[in-house]
């Protein structure tokens, strides 16, 4: 029988840590322990129904066929204007792409940008994905610690030590998944201050997150901070954390046309496009009736200053205030060198998540997956009696130490 050898860049690659974890979750849960799961990356709302219906209205107009690669009318429009009132800016269709998740769009843009030896630059603590499809696409992660002292943002001075000639891109995600911090205004102007010096630096903002965030007003995105950047960013958003719609799979981008050229002529090859009832769902989440946004945002902020005030009142542990998405980083330095009750000790974030799935049942996902330890990953986007109830099981568990 012939062994399979995958290609190389398969090698380079892991499996996404939290996919992973999200899979031990269900596994421990169909061996029947009850788990309290604070892994989830995706909103535990159901889509609005108005979404739904346009799903539906879809299938039953027929509109089952593939479409052009960039979309269909109603969706191209539903974007263009979702941008221009996010961004303050205008945006062609030719500066557009649609793929399946902001993942893939993202993916897409380094497969259309990257020759071997790029360098992409990742603020950590990083979405787990950055650097391995930055690696599956021949190019160099370059990490840059973000610590919790600034706010785990990257800082300007940070940002100019780590370019180079190589530098492609820059990442910023915000809010950040893991932390959720958030971007100023001024800190993305300062940031954009430093880039005026670097032409050849192209910016990827991941705004995925930005209709969940707790500040006044709207959020800030980077090219609404520096219109000047907008030939040189790639704005990647899409509907599924904010309208609940992680399985409908629809993403966008927005940036130069060169680059949105190039991940069309891609995305011919890959998919040709996404799902047609999809783009009909999708149109109808961007330019329907905007209350879910308000009202999740409302249930979220309660749960998030539920699980902040429960995690710092635990002696050990600390957690700054995230302004928007649906996470916690929580700081565990304060566990680590102590001994559980059956005699190992716990030496990083990870043994430490190990022992909270073991004595409290609890799932959380550590640091290390996001390039930045002693932490752990908490996400809120799930009831606040499990938030609770979680809080409670992990204040024990961190009393048992010793
Ligand atoms: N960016 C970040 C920071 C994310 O957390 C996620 C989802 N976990 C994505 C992008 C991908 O979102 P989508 O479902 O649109 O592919």
């Amino acid at each position: 029988m012939s062994e399979f050898v995958p290609a190389s860049r398969v090698s380079r690659i892991k499996s996404s840590p939290s996919v992973a974890a999200a899979a031990r979750v269900r596994e421990l849960k169909a061996e029947g322990r009850s788990i309290l799961d604070l892994t989830v990356g995706e909103p535990d709302f159901d889509t609005p129904e108005h979404i739904k219906a346009a799903a539906v209205e879809a299938i039953t107009a027929g509109e089952t066929k593939y479409t052009s690669v960039t979309g269909t009318p109603a969706l191209q429009k539903a974007i263009l204007q979702t941008l221009e009132l996010n961004t303050g800016l205008h945006y062609s269709a030719n500066e557009i792409t649609i793929g399946g998740g902001a993942k893939q769009v993202i993916f897409t843009a380094f497969m259309a940008s990257l020759d071997d030896g790029d360098e992409v630059i990742i603020p950590a603590p990083y979405w787990v994905s950055y650097p391995d499809m930055v690696l599956a696409n021949d190019g160099r992660p370059m990490i840059v610690p973000c610590g919790e002292d600034s706010g785990f943002k990257l800082t300007p001075d940070a940002l100019r030590t780590a370019i180079t000639d190589r530098t492609k891109w820059l990442i910023l995600n915000t809010p950040s998944n893991p932390t959720g911090a958030v971007y100023s205004r001024a800190e993305l102007r300062a940031l954009a201050d430093v880039l005026a010096g670097f032409p050849h630096v192209f910016v990827l903002t991941d705004e995925i997150y930005d209709q969940i965030y707790f500040g006044a007003g709207k959020l800030t995105g980077l090219v609404e901070a520096a219109p000047e950047l907008k030939d040189r960013v790639l704005v990647v958003n899409g509907v599924s954390k904010a309208y609940a719609m992680t399985g409908w799979r629809l993403g966008y981008g927005a940036g130069p046309a060169g680059l949105i050229g190039a991940m069309n002529k891609l995305q011919s090859q890959i998919s040709s496009c996404p799902s047609s009832v999809s783009q009909a769902a999708a149109a109808a989440a961007l330019s329907g009736d905007q209350s879910f946004i308000r009202t999740s945002g409302e249930v979220y902020r309660s749960r998030r200053d539920a699980a902040v005030a429960g995690l710092n009142a635990i002696s050990g542990l600390s957690c700054s205030t995230p302004e928007g998405a649906f996470y916690a980083y929580v700081n565990c330095g304060g566990v680590l060198g102590k001994t559980t009750p059956d005699g190992s000790v716990i030496r990083d974030d990870q043994d430490f998540v190990l022992y909270l799935l073991d004595l409290a049942s609890v799932a959380a996902i550590p640091g290390s997956a996001y390039g930045l330890g002693p932490y752990f990953r908490i996400s809120y986007a799930t009831s606040l009696a499990v938030i609770e109830e979680a809080v409670a099981a992990i204040d024990k568990a961190v009393q048992a130490l010793s």
